[in-house]
């Protein structure tokens, strides 16, 4: 590990698992691969067109592949596990790693990791970035946590605004710069480092009293209600217990469009429909998305 060795005299042998491989989750796994972390990446979803432009693993031959096969045949790193299933509160426990690393854009999954790490006591790293602006906080077993930073806000933006691909960039760097600095020893405070307008602000987060991941009550860690939504991009997701029969799903649409191996897509609807257990609506509002899916999946 010639690159940190050369800065921090220190080789740190660690495994990260970094929680979505969008634009932010690619840079941070070829940056950390470079410098021989063992990764673990976590990811549901196959290589779009649209993700060719800030997701710099993928290329256009790479289009209806796994995105977690994609980005490991790309990174020069031997020490890869991959798991493509949407990270949920059953199978968060498979993963082994040192330290954990949010790029995701949602925030049911950011609670999640949250609980988790703090029950295991695990560092992880929070980040965000939308249009040219974004976030980064490192997170430490003892300390605030996330939640004590949104103060129980559930906080789902709906945006489709777009991110700008260097601001991805930024926000990777300052990510991995983080991770490396911790897993090197250094005494960095608890905080959350802001990138906007070209600029960095610290900010200091503070303990909550009322914080219920720092007083043990774990509820993301717990059995799922039967459905639960959010809504990057102006969709709203729901994850049902269970796996779906895209066959029997496509009846209930009563479409024409034919499933994949691993969805089904209903464009006169805009549904889609994940074998997994996921369903993507497209709805002006969540009462509606809720009525949406009623009308065609009531059991
Ligand atoms: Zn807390």
């Amino acid at each position: 590990m010639q690159g940190i060795k050369a800065v921090y005299d220190k080789e740190p042998k660690a495994t990260i698992a970094i929680i979505g491989l969008g634009g932010t989750g690619c840079l941070v796994a070829e940056l950390l691969a470079r410098n021989n972390f063992s990764l673990v990446l976590v990811d549901r979803d196959e290589v779009e067109e649209s993700n060719l432009e800030r997701q710099i693993l993928y290329t256009a031959q790479d289009i209806g592949k796994l995105k977690v096969d994609a980005a490991k045949s790309k990174l020069s790193n031997p020490n890869i596990t991959t798991y493509n299933f949407n990270l949920d509160q059953t199978n968060i426990k498979d993963i082994r790693a040192d330290l954990f690393v949010d790029c995701t854009d949602n925030m049911e999954t950011r609670f999640l990791i949250n609980d988790y790490c703090k029950q295991q006591s695990i560092p992880w790293i929070h980040t965000a970035a939308i249009k040219d602006q974004g976030s980064v906080m490192l997170i430490k077993p003892k300390g605030p946590c996330f939640n004590c930073f949104m103060q129980g806000k559930q906080g789902e933006v709906c945006d489709d605004a777009g991110v700008l691909n260097s601001t991805v960039t930024t926000i990777s760097s300052l990510a991995v710069e983080l991770i490396i600095k911790y897993l090197c020893g250094k005494d960095l405070p608890h905080g959350l480092i802001v990138y906007n307008n070209m600029a960095t602000m610290k900010v200091n987060i503070n303990q909550w009293s009322d914080c219920p991941t720092c007083n043990g009550d774990y509820k993301y860690l717990q059995e799922k209600k039967q459905l639960r939504l959010f809504c990057p991009a102006g969709k709203y997701h729901i994850f049902l217990n269970k796996k779906i029969d895209l066959e029997e799903a496509r009846q209930k649409l009563k479409t024409e469009a034919q499933p994949t191996e691993n969805y089904l897509y209903d464009e006169e609807k805009d549904i889609t429909v994940y074998n997994y257990g996921r369903i993507i609506i497209k709805a002006p509002s969540q009462e509606q998305a809720q009525k949406t899916f009623e009308s065609y999946f009531h059991d």
